[in-house]
């Protein structure tokens, strides 16, 4: 009697692309803007809490973060003299703090398909290496806001493309970048979750994602078609 063919390596990463691809669906990823709100006196780096408050726990956990409010009346940065259990910040850092710029919002315009987590690129690298985790290329998809509407930007290339058939539309735009090269923005298509993925009606059973089997046919339908129009034109690349 043979035994089951072991799971491929492949297996488990594709597994959180899933995962992260469903937050996509559901979840409002994008329409908040970040800031660098805290500082890491581990690193002396300043970040963003939603995006790094995980990349800064360093061996002493997080009593080597501080937290950097805005005032409420001028709008600047109120610098802590001491972390949260009341230690003395050194004053070599107290002082470098001002050279970062914790007022300017940044926009939300990268996603971690292994993470599922949403991002600001410009103070975030922490999601550049996880190839190493058996992906077949990068992790991390580029957002960015196209009449209103929240885009991924696609080459034509990439290995995740034919994994988000279900969640990304036809291309909205198509152009090339500053070196020739073609891309298309492919709008993020959300359904609120609790509702049907084809016609928007209430689901009465919160664990279905259609409200009846037309529904899933037509939208199982209407995803195949947007397919063969994305492998059309990919192979014209
Ligand atoms: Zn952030
Ligand atoms: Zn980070
Ligand atoms: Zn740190
Ligand atoms: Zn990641
Ligand atoms: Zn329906």
């Amino acid at each position: 009697m043979s035994s089951p063919p072991a799971l491929a390596p492949a297996a488990m990463p594709m597994g959180m692309v899933h995962l992260a691809r469903s937050k996509l669906i559901q979840e409002d990823l994008f329409s908040e803007t970040c800031r660098k709100d805290s500082s890491c006196l581990s690193c002396n780096h300043a970040f963003c809490s939603h995006c790094c408050f995980y990349h800064h726990v360093h061996s002493w956990g997080t009593k080597m973060m501080v937290k950097v409010a805005l005032d409420a009346g001028t709008g600047q940065p109120v610098l802590p003299t001491h972390t949260d259990e009341g230690y003395k910040i050194m004053q070599c850092m107290v002082e470098e703090m001002p050279a970062e710029d914790f007022t300017s919002r940044l926009p939300r315009d990268a996603f971690c398909l292994y993470c599922g987590k949403a991002f600001c690129a410009a103070v975030c690298s922490h999601h550049d290496d996880h190839r190493a985790e058996g992906l077949p290329g990068d992790a991390v998809i580029r957002v960015e806001e196209h009449n209103g509407r929240h885009c991924v930007r696609c080459t034509g290339t990439e290995w995740w493309a034919s994994h988000l058939d279900v969640v990304l539309g036809d291309p909205v735009h198509a152009s090339e970048d500053d070196q020739g090269r073609y891309y298309e923005l492919l709008p993020v298509l959300r359904t609120k979750a609790g509702t049907c993925m084809f016609c928007g009606v209430a689901l009465e059973w919160h664990l279905c994602t259609h409200c009846s089997r037309l529904c899933h046919q037509a939208w199982l339908r209407e995803t195949d078609e947007r397919r063969r129009r994305r492998e059309a034109r990919h192979a014209l690349l």
